[in-house]
């Protein structure tokens, strides 16, 4: 155990200035973020909401002082949203909601990337402040995992003894734990975390070489285990898990279509999910209902019963009869108390059944958790198996939704291509597994290296792809850059042999292209790569401009 350097110890060069002032300005809209966090896990309140302006304009103060013109507009928006209206009603509109979701996103997205500052040292400006401890036997995965995390920014702290642990408990109380079922002995580890987990308990990562019952499960989960992984320890999951958990960019927020006939009662139900940060969108007119579907794209509906021209349950069946709405969950929302009613229109297609009147917090609470379900459900279909990355169709459409982002924010973004050398000889030389292998580790370099934000994909068998939002073409090379050069570096082991592998990168700049033309661009300068040699980087340029460079990078 290292102890850590003081935060604020006092800056000395320019450079070192230039940081402490940075970390000022971000450790405030980490606050902002975590206060966000925290008003959508529960309900708003006037409190919640002054606590989120108040710190706002502290962020504005920083900003502007430390020169983040970037940060201080987008502050400055997030401060016309709250006004004093919306303050008082411990509420806001869907409207300045979705505006609010929207800029607390580009905000942190600002926060996570600095042209001025290199990668390195922005992870550590975005390290959260308490540590990780990590509670496993094996001491050699758990250095590892320490040494993987601290490439991230992640301070974490290794224990070999039960007691160790407790006693840096009582010193200080980490953001995650990760955690051997049989750390110290026996199920021992699970007990241990039983013993420390109080009100508030702190989110865990159990890993069980060997039992994978469900008491054991139930048991976990009791303790405040978020994820349980059973036999394999899969390293670059579980720090995908933590920085989920530890992540700075803020959920976006759910979307409720909510159809009822009746004005002054789906005013109600949207006053009662907007104030838990739900966004939603009330059809008075079910007759209007596939429209409103198809512009508001919702990821829950919730119905009425008994509408003048339909019923819930013939609009249910409507709506399942399109393939991309199979899977909507649609909940009925009704004062009907007949329960044959009831399960019939569960049987025509509905997921769930409230009756009316309804407590604002059961109605919050039911929408919450079957939201986070599906959410949790469609990012099952939308990745590929081996690497948990997005899968060819989503990463093709995450582009085109980040295309129509930037446009309207006016931001910078690039396509990329990766595509690893010469890959056909790995598989031949040392089998398809190997082969395997190097997939993974390559995904697991653009995981390390790539922002949460930066929707990244695997494109076909050895190829990857990345949208870069919010990026500048420099920056995206830059970061390029230093992936290849890192991952070339990377020794690949089998049983018997060692060897290293590379890849060649194509990048095309947002400008007047849309999805198609993107990827072709991307892909032409991918295949300019290659025939350069491969391992390198080549920007796909304007063939009207010759005086532009077309590979930026020769190795
Ligand atoms: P280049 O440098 O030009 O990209 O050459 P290459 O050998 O990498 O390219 P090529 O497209 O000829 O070969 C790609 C190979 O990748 C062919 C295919 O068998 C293999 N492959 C595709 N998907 C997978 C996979 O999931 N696992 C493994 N192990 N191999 C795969
Ligand atoms: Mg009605
Ligand atoms: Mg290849
Ligand atoms: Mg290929």
């Amino acid at each position: 155990m290292s102890p850590s350097k003081p935060n604020d110890s006092k800056p000395r060069s320019g450079r070192e200035l230039k940081r402490f002032f940075a970390k000022r300005v971000i450790d405030q809209v980490r606050h902002l973020m975590e206060l966000w966090r925290l008003a959508n896990e529960e309900s708003w309140s006037y409190q919640r909401l002054l606590e989120l302006k108040q710190t706002n304009e502290k962020l504005i103060r920083y900003a502007n002082r430390f020169e983040e013109h970037s940060h201080a507009e987008l502050a400055e928006q997030i401060d016309q949203l709250l006004d004093h209206k919306g303050l008082r009603s411990g509420s806001l509109s869907s409207e300045k909601l979705e505006k609010l979701s929207e800029y607390l996103q580009l905000l942190s997205q600002a926060a996570l990337r600095r042209s001025d500052l290199k990668q390195n040292e922005m992870s550590q400006l975005i390290t959260p402040k308490k540590p990780i401890y990590i509670l496993l036997n094996d001491r050699d995965v758990a250095l590892k995992l320490t040494r993987q995390l601290q490439f991230f920014g992640f301070r974490a702290v290794t224990f070999q003894t039960q007691s160790e642990f407790l006693n840096n408990m009582q010193k200080r109380h980490p953001t995650i734990i990760v955690a051997n079922v049989h750390f110290g002995g026996h199920l021992s580890g699970l007990s241990l975390i039983g013993s420390i987990q109080q009100e508030d308990p702190i989110p865990v990562i159990f890993y069980s070489p060997d039992l994978d019952d469900l008491e054991t499960r139930l048991t976990a989960a009791r303790y405040g285990g978020l994820h349980f992984h059973s036999k394999q320890f899969e390293m670059s999951l579980v720090i995908e898990e933590i920085e989920a958990i530890t992540n700075l960019i803020p959920p976006e927020p759910y979307r409720v279509l909510v159809v009822e006939d009746s004005k002054s009662q789906s005013y109600c139900i949207e006053n009662m999910l907007n104030t838990a940060g739900i966004i939603t969108k009330a059809v008075n007119n079910p007759l209007l209902l596939l429209e409103h579907l198809e512009s508001f794209q919702p990821e829950i509906i919730l119905m009425d019963m008994y509408m003048p021209g339909c019923d819930g349950t013939e609009l249910a069946k409507v709506i399942r009869q399109e393939q991309k709405y199979v899977r909507l969950p649609i909940v009925f929302l009704s004062s009907e108390e007949d329960l044959n009613i009831q399960l019939n229109a569960m049987s025509e297609g509905g997921d769930d059944f409230l009756t009316k009147p309804i407590k604002p917090a059961h109605l919050r609470t039911t929408i919450r958790a079957k939201a986070q379900r599906t959410r949790a459900l469609v990012s099952l279909m939308i990745r590929d198996s081996l690497t948990g990355l997005l899968n060819h169709t989503s990463i093709l459409s995450a582009l085109e939704q980040e295309i129509v982002k930037a446009r309207k924010n006016g931001t910078s973004m690039c396509f990329v291509m990766v595509d690893i050398d010469h890959f056909k000889n790995i598989n031949d030389s040392y089998g398809h597994p190997v082969g395997d292998k190097v997939i993974k580790s390559l995904s697991l370099f653009l995981k390390q290296r790539l922002r949460k934000s930066d929707a990244t994909g695997r494109y076909g068998g050895e190829e990857f792809a990345v949208v870069m939002n919010n990026t500048e073409l420099d920056d995206c090379v830059r970061i390029f850059e230093d992936i290849r050069v890192r991952f070339s570096q990377f020794t690949h082991t089998t049983e018997n042999t060692e060897f290293n592998a590379t890849f060649s990168c194509g990048i095309a700049l947002l400008n007047n292209n849309n999805t198609d033309t993107l990827t072709i661009e991307a892909d032409e300068a991918l295949y300019e790569a290659k025939r350069n040699g491969r391992n390198q980087i080549c920007v796909h340029t304007n063939k009207k401009d010759p005086t532009a460079p077309k590979a930026v990078t020769k190795h």
